[in-house]
């Protein structure tokens, strides 16, 4: 047993130390879990930002008739989906990558840039996993507070660049908090410095404006995703577009099969379907408004331009998302998003029933 000296120590004592100081991932509590605890027969999940009417019923068919489950995805696939992508963006082949999620894309767009005590610009608060990644590169985070209505603050983001900045990241709609940022904002950012800047635009599709017309410059990513407005957040994937410069460094990077063939035929379907998701756009955006309305007079709620709804209450958000769970609705306590008070709760916006459920256990709670 030469070379088992270190016997005593474990091997998770071997970790980076970095991964060491990360908080445990907590999942949030699933709908069968919930049932399970509280002994209830019937919970609404408004907690993960889904589409809550479901996948195109093209996409169905597909997985329905799938049997090749035994070889590789194959290449014709990716390149059938990326044009298809390119029809409904309006942008080059050459400039496109899939990846298996906007997750599977940012940690591609990590190892591309990131060395040990690199800088990476967050404004806070936000996607809690951009974190999870810089902790994880060993880099050096710079957390930027947002305005007041949580728009990013560009002169603050400017003056906090550097040349150990390798990105910046802008999430429009912002998760948590909804908002949407302004392209000239952006543009100035992106101007202003050579760092790659990163737009997450998850919710693009519930938004009136984007920022799709700043992936022409050659230090930004538009990163999107099939999880939210198509539904197919269960299938893990998403795209991104990007200079051909950086698509090449890309393709180094990424794992060799990062998505499956379900999950791209699924994707082109959902694309040959885009009546499908337009008609689920148009009944959130809806609900959204009036949901916006009702909580208004309840509590503290900010307008959204995404599938959620972000707002305060008196009551620390743990309290009011476990008083919630009791009742049978799961939300978002974001009160370990970094940036965010101890009173903020985030909530997806569900069919017009579940939100309803939502507005009744919270005026339960709240009277209580
Ligand atoms: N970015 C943001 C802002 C998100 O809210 C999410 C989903 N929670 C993601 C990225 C991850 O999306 P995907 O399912 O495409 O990995």
């Amino acid at each position: 047993m030469e070379g088992r000296k270190d016997r005593d120590q474990k091997v998770t004592d071997k970790l980076r130390e970095n991964v060491k100081r990360i908080p445990e991932y907590v999942p949030g509590k699933s709908v069968d879990e919930v049932k399970r605890l509280f002994g209830l027969k019937k919970v609404v999940k408004l907690a993960s930002n889904e589409n809550p009417y479901g996948a195109s019923p093209k996409a169905l068919e597909i997985l329905r008739r799938f049997d090749k489950l035994h070889v590789y995805p194959s290449p014709n696939e990716v390149e059938e989906l990326i044009e298809r992508i390119s029809e409904y963006l309006g942008v080059e082949e050459e400039r496109i990558v899939i990846g298996a999620g906007i997750d599977g894309i940012l940690e591609n767009v990590f190892k591309m840039f990131v060395d040990p005590s690199d800088e990476v610009i967050i404004p806070i608060p936000s996607f809690p996993y951009y974190h999870t990644l810089a902790s994880v590169m060993n880099a050096k985070e710079i957390r930027v507070k947002r305005k007041g209505d949580f728009r990013i603050d560009e002169e603050s983001i400017i003056g906090s660049v550097t040349d150990r900045t390798k990105i910046v990241i802008v999430c429009s709609p912002n998760n948590p908090t909804g908002n949407v940022e302004d392209v000239d904002a952006v543009r100035a950012i992106v101007e202003s410095c050579n760092a790659l800047v990163f737009i997450d635009e998850a919710y693009a599709e519930f938004a009136s404006r984007d920022l799709m017309e700043l992936s022409e410059y050659e230090n930004v990513v538009v990163a999107r995703t099939f999880s939210k407005a198509f539904g197919l957040a269960n299938l893990r994937i998403g795209y991104a577009v990007m200079s051909t410069e950086l698509k090449k460094a890309y393709m180094k990077v990424t794992t060799p099969f990062p998505v499956s063939s379900i999950a791209i035929l699924a994707a082109i379907a959902s694309l040959e379907d885009l009546e499908h998701m337009k008609s689920c756009v148009e009944k959130i955006r809806a609900e959204r408004e009036r949901l916006y309305h009702e909580l208004k007079n309840r509590v503290r709620v900010y307008p959204s331009e995404a599938n959620f709804l972000f707002f305060e209450s008196h009551m620390k958000s743990s309290e009011l998302a476990e008083e919630l769970m009791k009742r049978g609705v799961i939300v978002r306590d974001c009160s370990k998003f970094v940036g965010c008070s101890p009173f903020s709760v985030r909530v997806s916006v569900g069919r017009r029933e579940e939100n309803d459920e939502f507005l009744r256990a919270l005026d339960d709670v709240l009277r209580g």
